[in-house]
């Protein structure tokens, strides 16, 4: 039976005994709504080199703005806890918000640079809540590793940096996109999604992938020219665009060459009510 934990120094003992028996703790950060790729994580934890994996499973309220979803956020811990079990994850660590956050808080972890850019520009406190709550998960979980999902690459991106300038005794590992067979990068909130906006939705892996086989063959070269293409596409199917955009993927700073590769599409656009996000890498020209 996997372990459910609730306290923060209930698991930092656990953690702590583990690595007195030598044993390599991974810590898979999540909000729950369990999915495969969340399940993907876990096993990149293995494969990194985890002995003990931890998943949470928290919806952290200050990574969430005062119009956003934080109440609507879907929740099922029955799933997440069987999902976790059968994937071999030996916790599932489940604190309750007023454990994780004594009123009022009054500090916070802050990055200043990638955090701005695309879902910050819409997002303003997010990356601030998820920089918080990870630090937090780390003084919790006391991992030697964490893996992160590339669906969420500026997330990503703002831990790495967090942990090279905090200096974080914590290796990341990027674990890729888990897509459905039809395309769409799986998501808790797609949920959210009708039949109809989920049809539609499937214009954003389509374009993103349209745009990469594009460029890697040479058909067409500009990456900057590709975001009107992909934008275009996403409007001629009902979505409402917040961004395309190409970028550097390790400074996630904006191309302003569009001959430049690696590169990295990343949108953000809603269907309905429902906001989306999905990326893909462009390797060569
Ligand atoms: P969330 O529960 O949405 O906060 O996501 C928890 C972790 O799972 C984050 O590191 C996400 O990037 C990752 N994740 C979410 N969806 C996917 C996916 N489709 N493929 C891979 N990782 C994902």
């Amino acid at each position: 039976m996997i372990r459910i934990i609730h306290s923060i120094s209930e698991l930092q003992k656990w953690s702590m005994d583990q690595k007195k028996q030598g044993k390599t703790v991974g810590l898979v950060p999540t909000m729950g709504f369990l999915h495969a790729g969340h399940l993907s994580l876990i096993d990149a934890a293995r494969a990194g080199g985890a002995d003990s994996v931890v998943v949470s499973v928290f919806v952290n309220p200050t990574q969430f703005g005062p119009t956003e979803d934080f109440d609507q956020y879907p929740r099922d811990f029955e799933h997440d806890r069987r999902l976790c079990e059968e994937r071999g994850a030996d916790v599932i660590f489940a604190p309750a918000v007023s454990d994780m956050y004594a009123a009022p808080v009054t500090c916070w972890v802050e990055e200043t640079e990638i955090s701005k850019g695309l879902c910050g520009r819409t997002r303003p406190i997010h990356f601030r809540g998820v920089a918080t709550v990870v630090t937090k998960l780390f003084n919790a979980a006391l991992p030697d590793l964490a893996v992160f999902g590339q669906k969420d690459a500026q997330q990503a991106a703002v831990i790495k940096r967090m942990v090279r300038d905090l200096n974080f005794p914590v290796r990341i590992i990027v674990a890729p996109i888990v897509r459905e067979e039809d395309g769409l990068a799986l998501s808790s909130r797609n949920k959210y999604l009708s039949k109809d906006e989920h049809d539609r939705a499937l214009s954003i892996s389509r374009s993103l992938f349209a745009a990469k086989k594009a460029l890697e063959s040479g058909i067409r070269k500009d990456a900057l020219a590709e975001t009107g293409i992909i934008r275009k596409a996403l409007e001629e199917a009902g979505g409402v665009v917040d961004y395309v955009e190409v970028l550097d993927p390790d400074s996630m700073m904006p191309l302003t060459d569009g001959s430049v590769r690696p590169a990295l599409f990343a949108v953000a656009v809603r269907f309905g009510s429902t906001r989306l996000i999905d990326n893909l890498r462009v390797e060569r020209a």
